[in-house]
Order: C-alpha cells, then structure tokens, then sequence
C-alpha cells in the first residue's frame, strides 16, 4: 500500500509504540515505559495502548470471591525489575492504607479481586496512554512510495459506543491481547443460548441465574482451576442446586507449584529455552504443562473433595463428578440443553440434560494473529504456522519493513510456559523496553540517510 503520508512534516503524528490490548502485560509495559523516564531523541517516547473494554479489569468473568493468584505477590508487575518501584504491590497496600493488615494475613497469594484492585490502581495512574472501549480493527503497511521502505504501520481503531472509526500511525507495536476462548471442536455458543464459556460466567450468573434458590440443573466441563472453581462456587452459592462436573480425565488432578518445579518460571529459563533446538524445548514443556494446564491447586481439590463427602454424610446428592466423558454436541431442546459425551471407558454415547451449561475449556492463543495479517507479506513464516520471534518476544521481518512487531503472550513454543502467564512481565516488559529504544535509535539512523534498502522477501 502506497501513501501520501509525510513522515518529514512535524505535523504528522507517528507513536513510538501502539500496544494492542490492555492487560497485565501491556500494564506492566507501560508502567516500565512510565518509571524508566524513556526518551527517544531527546523526548517522551510516544506511546498508546488501546483496550475495549471500558476501564482496566482482570478477566472480569472470573473474579470470584476468595480465588486466589496462583503466584507470589512479589511477582506482581514491577518488583523483579525494579523492587523499588512506584508501582508495587507493596506500594499500592500502602496507599490503602492496609499494609499492615495484609503482613498480617501471612499470605503470598492474594485474592484476584485484590491483584485486580491492585492493577486497576495502577491503571488508573496511566489513564493518559490509554484508550478505553475502543477496538483495534487492523493494521496496514504504510509504503513509502520513494523508497519502497515500511517506515510505519496503520492502526485502525473503533469505538464501542459511537462506532467512530480512527487511524494511529506508529513506528512499532505490541501485540497483547491475550487468549480467546477454546471450544470443544465443532460446538459454538451459538449451539445453546444456556451455555456459557468461564470468560462469561460472573455477568451470566448475575443476569440469567442470578436467583440462588432456584434448584437448577448445572453442567460444568473441563478440569482445570476455573472449572473446578465454578463447580465449588455453584454448590456453594446454589443449595437447592444439581451440579455435575463432567471431566475427560479420571479426576481434578494438581497442579505442580512445588518449589524445584515451579523454577520453569524464572526469567532466565527463557533464555535456555530459546537456546534450546525445537524438540528438546518442547520435550521441556510438555513435561511441565501440570503446572498450568488442566490442573487445579490442591487445596481447591480438598475443598471440593471435603463438600462432596459431606453430602454423602448428610445423605445428599446433589453433586457430583463424571470422569472420562469427551463432549461431543450440545443442543438447547425445549427449555433445557443436551449434552452428548462420548465415555473413554465404555465406549458409549451418554446424555446429560442441564439448565445451564458452562465450558471451562480454556483459552486459545493463535499462531497467525488475524490484527497483523495485512502484515504477512513482511513476516518470516515458521513453518507453516506462525512467525519466527527472536529472544525479544520480536516477530523477524523482511528489511524492508522496518517497524518492530513485539508479542506478548503468544510465544509460549519458542520462550516457555511463562508466556502466557503473569511470573515474568516485569522483566519481558523491561526486555521489549530495551529493543525498542535501541532499535529505534539505529533506525532513526538510517531513516535520515534515507537509503532504499532492498528487500529480502
Ligand atoms: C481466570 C484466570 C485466572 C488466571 N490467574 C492467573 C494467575 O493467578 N497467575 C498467572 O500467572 N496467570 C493467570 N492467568 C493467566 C492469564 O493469561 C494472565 O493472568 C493474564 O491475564 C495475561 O495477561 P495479558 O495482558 O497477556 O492478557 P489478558 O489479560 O487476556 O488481556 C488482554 C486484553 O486485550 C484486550 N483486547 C483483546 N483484543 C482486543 C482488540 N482487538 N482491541 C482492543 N483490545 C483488545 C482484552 O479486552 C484484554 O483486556 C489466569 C487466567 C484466567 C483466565
């Protein structure tokens, strides 16, 4: 795509940086960008991060009460790289006035609705930056026609509310946008107007179920923590309730947070893993998916194991756990939905009939994002899905692109399974940091020269 854009007139707007998405990573990059006063060329480095939804909040759907964060507070968005920040979690308990009560609690792991409090704390110091429901649409190659150079990229944003459509140059972006939600293949939530997927389940609880006396009949599916927190939270908050949990394994299993193991999150163990050929990186991390994948902490399985056996005591049984079931379609019949599993062990078809259906089956991050793919002619392909990144989360370009292309959270087969996790953002937000300026310095560079580079594509 040619333009008429003038990169030379000060008066055309051109960001630093764009960040898509505005997460804990992209939060934890901005606090980076905002504490390590960074300059390019003598001034702020120009940044704008765009979020759709209208004010910061942690998986929103998920903010059940008394779940916790699966890591130490201490890996919160700043304190690895700089435990002096202004930006802690130490720092926010001390703005609220309840420091001493938290040291009090003797806990390393919060709650999330807190960790959350404490993000939208720091949000809300960096309003500025930031755009609010408003949507990243796509992004175009900006070609400048004298040099055959991409000197920039197009951001083409909407607004929620009035549907205004915007357009944002910028010399480099980040790409956060976390994961979207995995279904089982071949069933959509358009199958069953009572199904939902985990990412829903707090505002369709309140808006369709919300009356907790009422003895509905819940189906939860998958086995991993958020499926195992929504069954505990439904027998708890729905006494006159039915609540089968249907699971493709034998049982909840746990997750692996022992102390060796859960060294696979230390910053630096990306550095082995980048280092390592294909095959042995991914022999690592399939050897330690238990540490995140459908698994659930093991005080959570006591819990759940505690309630179920109360209610044999009591004589009850209202709640339950089917393992080996695979879900195969669901269907909304008259006023209640079907569920057809396919039993591992029996080798049978079996029904389930619900009010209300919840998948908690996770999240998918794709290969290919489909916001950059007006991008690919200047993307080196990995194989035949996804892009080759180098050790700083940046995706290889051809020379003649010359923008940079971060991503955040969509690198786990190349940096390991922190990727998609909280444990390293300060230290990836510090690393995407670094590039950026250095880069950026060597491209102003060759931007004054002006010379045409060719092409490698
Ligand atoms: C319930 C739950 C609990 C978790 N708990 C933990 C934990 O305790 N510890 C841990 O390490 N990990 C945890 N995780 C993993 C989780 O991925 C991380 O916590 C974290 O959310 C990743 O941050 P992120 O910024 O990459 O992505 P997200 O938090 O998913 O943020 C992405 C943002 O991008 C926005 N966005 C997406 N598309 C667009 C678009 N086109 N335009 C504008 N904005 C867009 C979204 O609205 C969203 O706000 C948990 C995950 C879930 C679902």
């Amino acid at each position: 795509m040619s333009t008429s854009v003038d990169l030379q007139n000060p008066d055309t707007e051109v960001y630093d940086v764009v960040g898509f998405g505005f997460g804990p990573a992209n939060l934890a990059l901005l606090a980076a960008i905002e504490e390590e006063s960074v300059d390019v060329h003598g001034r702020p480095l120009k940044r704008l991060f765009i979020e759709q939804k209208e004010t910061f909040c942690w998986h929103p759907g998920m903010l059940l009460e008394g779940a916790q964060i699966q890591l130490s507070f201490l890996k919160d968005l700043v304190t690895l790289r700089n435990p002096q920040s202004r930006f802690s979690f130490l720092t926010y308990l001390k703005d609220k006035g309840r420091l001493d009560r938290f040291a009090n609690l003797r806990k390393f792991y919060p709650t999330r609705l807190e960790f959350n409090d404490y993000y939208g704390w720091v949000a809300s110091q960096l309003t500025d930056d930031v755009r609010y429901n408003t949507e990243v649409m796509s992004v175009d190659p900006v070609e400048n026609g004298e040099t055959g150079l991409v000197e920039v990229v197009k951001v083409v944003t909407r607004n929620l509310t009035n549907g205004r459509v915007e357009e944002f140059l910028t010399r480099n972006l980040v790409v956060a946008t976390g994961g979207v939600p995995n279904l089982p293949r071949g069933i959509g939530l358009r199958n069953s107007e009572r199904t939902l997927h985990t990412s829903q389940f707090l505002q369709r609880k309140k808006q369709d179920f919300g009356d907790c006396s009422t003895p509905h009949r819940f189906v939860v599916v998958g086995s991993g923590q958020s499926a195992a927190e929504i069954f505990e939270n439904l027998c708890n908050d729905f006494p006159n309730a039915d609540v089968t949990a249907a699971i493709r394994r034998f049982a909840y299993q746990p997750a692996d947070d022992s102390h060796f193991v859960n060294e696979i999150f230390f910053p630096d163990m990306e550095d082995f893993l980048y280092d390592l050929p294909e095959r042995k990186r991914q022999l690592v991390i399939d050897a330690h998916r238990d540490t995140n994948y459908s698994c659930v902490d093991n005080d959570l399985i006591e819990a759940i194991y505690h309630f179920l056996y109360m209610n044999e005591v009591k004589g009850e049984d209202r709640a339950r756990i089917r393992p080996f079931l695979e879900l195969r379609d669901i269907h909304d019949e008259a006023d209640e939905t079907v569920l057809e599993f396919y039993n591992l062990i029996t080798e049978k078809t079996e029904q389930l009939r619900a009010d209300y259906v919840v998948l908690a089956t996770g999240y998918v991050r794709p290969k290919r994002h489909p916001l950059v793919d007006k991008l690919s002619p200047f993307l080196v392909p990995a194989g035949t899905d996804g892009y080759q990144v180098d050790r700083y989360y940046r995706i290889e370009t051809t020379q003649r692109f010359m923008p940079q292309l971060f991503l955040q959270g969509f690198c786990e087969d190349t940096h390991g399974l922190s990727d998609t996790l909280l444990s390293t953002l300060p230290i990836r937000s510090y690393d995407i940091l670094k590039s950026l300026m250095t880069e950026e310095e060597a491209k102003e560079k060759i931007r004054r020269c002006r010379t045409p580079v060719e092409s490698v594509a």
